[in-house]
């Protein structure tokens, strides 16, 4: 007889509820949790790859050593204890921050290595973090951080009441959203359609959100910012700007009509591919909208001007009344409150520049530096370099622009040690692989995405099975190693140290989460009594517990009680823009983005049978024009080649890519030696990664410029077939072509 077991899926941000059929240790079927208040029953192909990754045969089912070009099995405590005793030895022949630790982006999908990697990088005591986020969201955060006062205060597009939803290089359709919790975001769309509001893509590829939106405007990569500017400056000049209620309580209104003065529609047309024209109505629809959702993403962050078009995006939302306002951009209010709880504790808005990278002196944030980064600290000789990794869930060779580099690094350096589920792309070089517990396998609930969902829910998973032998909760294993670091440190702290480790063994994730449950705003505050929330009463909610839509929150949710809408750093940054604007343009060269398919989550499924079955994904997606002019055809072999590397793949000539740009999506690069995934191995395809360009970032915020690389495309033929000279390579970060 089967039994049910519901609980939420952590694969992505959307957070859906599941019906997990299971009987006797196996699951026999996953579907939509139809109670659950925020996925209303969806859920997409994905959540089939908790099944086939809990069953996997190349899942790491006991701690690996590492001898020679081989590996043994190792007990738990032997690894621990050796891991502990090197850690220890590197720092002190090389001082503290020789040892680097690298979180990989599912962290942020399990709160108890969440918990456990903040814990262990405290006992390291190194400056030498890294994450995925700063391939990522960072821009996002970093500009909550000057406008709002808080890294965490991140605004959500409200979805389901807007009337006029601007989407800027994201493609929700295919994530499923990010930096917003809104699962089933087809069905929203489709009802915000209904409803009679408009949706409006911006990206250089017709996406698959673009393919259900009523507009399109292609838009050349990395000039999403003048854009945003233009739209401004007409809605400045047209006198339009109704920011309402928030003129109370905002800074600098007058100065951002004036920096937007400087970019009239005209000025940037060319460079952005937008008509002067097209940029006035849209601007004009906008400011006219009942309510409307200014929202950009992975395409908005992950390039020169990460920084400045996360902020443009948000001061679009004010100076037309739409931040904090129903149907435009609110401020979620989760049942475990981060920002809140931060500032009780001591832990406040982040820090920027506190730490620079050795070799460029990149600014930290939030103390952590940028990933960018990590390769030349590793390999660029001299005092201070990087001689010991710790990657928590991180596959960087794949993740990492120029993962070549990071590649040949890595097996320079003394001691690696990697926390991971499978020997993959990254952890094939490490000295340990310490398998964490699937999903599947441990309790859940989504510490941080809560803060981006288009409603206040909250919903805990107890673990379905038992731990297979040999693995364990990924923060008992974060744990067991810091633990060991204090007690192997001479000096003061071993006595408190040691309490803390009884103290969190006691208490494990689940004990602090009810804290924070119970110290949220929806929490009993330890009244007795009280009818207010806990982790016992989440228990016993187990579709989980809707606190309802979100609401204007401003300003009392402002550390300051304003919002700083020109801060410092980001006027600064506009001179880089400008000096981007006036370059010369070089003609000819192709751009390269990337793309996220449905049924791909960066490389972490790639193992998965269902998820890989059909036709091959990892294509170089070439608009028609630029593919005669190469005298290329759709299917054939092409060798795409950047400053950094080279890779090969098949290509798909498409309308849906703008002229001058080509397309290879993220996650592949498979087929490595020493990696055991075979599955992936069977589906290789080629990393992008291999060309994207640590010189092409967001200066401002160190974040990563995976979109606009320059590239050249040419058919991979024999020798006596060769169709010309190759095409020249403009140096990275060179501002785009003309259309
Ligand atoms: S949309 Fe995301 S959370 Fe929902 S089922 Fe798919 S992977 Fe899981």
């Amino acid at each position: 007889m089967s039994a049910i077991h519901h609980r939420a899926c952590n694969l992505c941000e959307a957070m859906c509820g599941l019906a997990i059929e299971h009987h006797e240790g196996r699951v026999v079927a996953i579907r939509g949790d139809a109670q659950d208040p925020l996925s209303r029953g969806f859920l997409c192909v994905k959540a089939q790859a908790l099944q086939e990754v809990y069953e996997d045969p190349d899942r790491l089912r006991h701690p690996l050593r590492r001898r020679g070009s081989d590996w043994e099995e190792v007990g738990w405590e032997e690894a621990l204890d050796e891991i502990a005793a090197r850690l220890l030895a590197v720092q002190a022949r090389h001082g503290r921050d020789a040892v680097a630790v690298y979180m990989g982006n599912p962290t942020v999908h399990d709160y108890g290595a969440m918990i456990g990697g903040s814990l262990l990088e405290a006992s390291l005591g190194t400056a030498s973090r890294f994450s995925a986020s700063s391939v990522d969201q960072l821009p996002r955060m970093f500009v909550s951080r000057l406008l709002y006062g808080h890294q965490g205060l991140l605004p959500v597009p409200d979805v389901d009441r807007t009337a006029w939803f601007l989407v800027v290089g994201a493609n929700p359709v295919a994530s499923n959203g990010s930096l917003l919790g809104a699962p089933g975001i087809s069905r929203r769309l489709a009802e915000l359609r209904r409803r009679g509001g408009k949706v409006v893509v911006v990206d250089p590829r017709r996406t698959e959100t673009a393919a259900v939106a009523d507009e399109h405007r292609f838009i050349r990569p990395g000039t999403d910012a003048l854009l945003l500017l233009a739209m401004l400056q007409v809605i400045f000049a047209e006198g339009r700007s109704r920011p309402g209620r928030l003129a109370a309580f905002t800074d600098g209104l007058d100065e951002l009509a004036g920096i937007a003065a400087r970019f009239p529609p005209e000025r940037v047309s060319a460079a952005t591919g937008i008509a002067a024209g097209e940029i006035r109505r849209l601007a004009c629809e906008l400011a006219a909208a009942p309510a409307a959702a200014p929202y950009g993403r992975v395409g908005a962050c992950t390039q020169r001007f990460g920084g400045l078009t996360s902020w443009l995006l948000d001061a679009l939302a004010v100076v037309t009344g739409n931040l904090d306002r129903e149907g435009g951009l609110l401020f979620a209010r989760p049942a475990v409150d981060l920002v809140a709880l931060g500032s009780r504790f001591g832990i406040g808005p982040a820090e920027i520049g506190r730490h620079r990278t050795r070799v460029r002196g990149l600014p930290s944030f939030g103390g952590q530096l940028p990933a960018i980064a990590l390769a030349e600290e590793i390999d660029t000789p001299g005092r201070g370099r990087l001689r010991a990794l710790l990657t928590i869930a991180g596959n960087p060779v794949l993740s990492l622009p120029d993962g070549g580099r990071l590649e040949r690094a890595l097996g320079g350096l003394e001691l690696m040690v990697a926390v991971d589920l499978y020997r993959n792309e990254t952890t094939r070089f490490a000295d340990f692989i310490l398998p964490a517990a699937q999903a599947l396998e441990q309790d859940h609930y989504d510490l941080a995405l809560h803060l981006l969902t288009v409603r206040n829910t909250a919903r805990y998973s107890p673990p379905l099975f038992a731990p297979s032998a040999g693995v364990r909760p990924s923060w008992r294993i974060l744990a067991g190693i810091a633990a060991r670091l204090d007690r192997g440190r001479r000096g003061p702290g071993r006595l408190g140290a040691g309490l803390k480790w009884r103290l969190l063994e006691r208490l494990g994730p689940a004990g602090l989460l009810d804290l924070g449950l119970r110290l949220g705003p929806y929490g009993d505050r330890f009244l007795p009594g009280s009818r207010g929330l806990s982790l016992a009463r989440l228990r016993r909610a187990p579709h989980g517990l809707d606190f309802g839509a979100l609401a204007p929150r401003l300003p009392a949710l402002l550390a300051t009680q304003r919002i700083e809408l020109v801060p410092e750093p980001l006027r600064r940054d506009l001179d880089r823009l400008e000096a981007a604007l006036a370059a010369p343009l070089a003609a000819g060269g192709l751009q390269l983005i990337g793309r996220r398919h449905l049924r791909d989550n960066n490389s972490w499924l790639h193992n998965s049978p269902r998820l890989l079955s059909g036709g091959d994904r990892c294509t170089l997606l070439m608009h028609p024009d630029d593919a005669a002019a190469r005298r290329l055809r759709h299917g054939d072999r092409v060798r795409v080649r950047s400053r950094t590397g080279a890779v090969e793949v098949p290509l798909a000539v498409s309308p849906g890519v703008m002229p001058g740009v080509v397309s290879l999506p993220h996650g592949y690069g498979h087929g490595r030696p020493g990696a055991r995934l075979r599955v992936a191995a069977r589906h290789p395809g080629a990393s992008i990664n291999d060309l994207t360009d640590t010189e092409l970032f967001d200066e401002l915020t160190g974040n990563a410029g995976l979109n606009g690389t320059a590239v050249a495309v040419e058919a991979v033929r024999a020798p006596d077939d060769a169709r010309g000279p190759e095409e020249p390579l403009r140096p990275a970060g060179t501002p785009p072509a003309p259309g």
